[in-house]
């Protein structure tokens, strides 16, 4: 989405780290966000802002009202920005605010969203045969990943090895039950997220919060959910959930083969 800076601290870039510090009474000393008063005040409704980039985590955003008093003039200015009436926000107040919007999806918008859910759901449960029936995969005792060539490997069987070529979907945690997609997981390398922006613009087009909030609570049926999806839209043959640190990471399987056929 298009957006510019509400604010000229953010615009100007360059404020020392202490001047981005504030206080949160609940999360402590954080990072400083901004965001428009409506957000501020019920962050459950669209969020309309960038999204998160490695040098800019907590984009500016605002709601749909200011979104039109934005567009109105392509920019904030000394017209519209008595609207937006800027807050601040902690970066963890940012984070729960954005990761709580996913829940105005209601009536018909809610129906038609779940219902993609369950198509891809299905979808997913006759492809995963493919993994015992095939492929046999418990008789592998060590899998591996290897992120550089975005590749899980089983191995260690009387078998041929396997080899997945893999697209990493998000990972689960466990501790803070948080969903979190692969296209803003900085910390993953690129080749295991170069194709997950396919999701999002399907969210994009239909206007699904789940595919574009970065992060959002979640439990493991939530993990399977994103997942089913991320593999119609990839066009992977099966999916993957792998144990991690916090949780789990999920994956699409793009192609699967006998390390004798590679
Ligand atoms: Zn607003
Ligand atoms: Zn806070």
């Amino acid at each position: 989405m298009q957006n510019t800076a509400m604010n000229e601290s953010t615009a100007a870039n360059s404020a020392s780290d202490e001047d981005n510090q504030i206080s949160c009474d609940t999360h402590g000393c954080r990072h400083t966000t901004f965001v428009c008063r409506h957000l501020a005040a019920d962050p459950v409704q669209p969020w309309y802002c960038d999204y998160p980039a490695e040098d800019n985590p907590w984009p500016d955003a605002w709601c749909g009202e200011c979104n039109l008093a934005y567009e109105r003039e392509g920019e904030w200015n000394e017209l519209n920005s008595d609207v937006a009436d800027i807050q601040l926000l902690c970066s963890g107040c940012y984070d729960d605010g954005l990761a709580k919007s996913v829940g105005y999806l209601a009536g018909d918008a809610l129906i038609a969203w779940e219902a993609y859910v369950d198509d891809c759901c299905q979808s997913l449960n006759s492809k995963q045969s493919i993994l015992q029936d095939d492929f046999q995969i418990n008789q592998y005792p060590r899998w591996d990943y290897d992120q550089a060539t975005a590749q899980l490997v089983f191995s260690g069987a009387d078998v041929p090895d396997l080899i997945a070529d893999v697209e990493f979907v998000g990972t689960l945690s466990t501790v803070s039950h948080t969903w979190k997609w692969s296209w803003t997981n900085f910390s993953l390398l690129a080749p295991v997220r170069s194709r997950i922006n396919a999701v999002r613009a399907v969210g994009e087009a239909n206007n699904y919060p789940h595919l574009l909030v970065p992060l959002w609570h979640a439990d493991q049926a939530d993990g399977w959910h994103m997942t089913s999806i991320a593999t119609d839209v990839l066009g992977g043959i099966a999916a993957y959930r792998a144990p991690s640190d916090n949780g789990y990471i999920f994956m699409v399987i793009l192609d699967l083969r006998h390390a004798s056929q590679a």
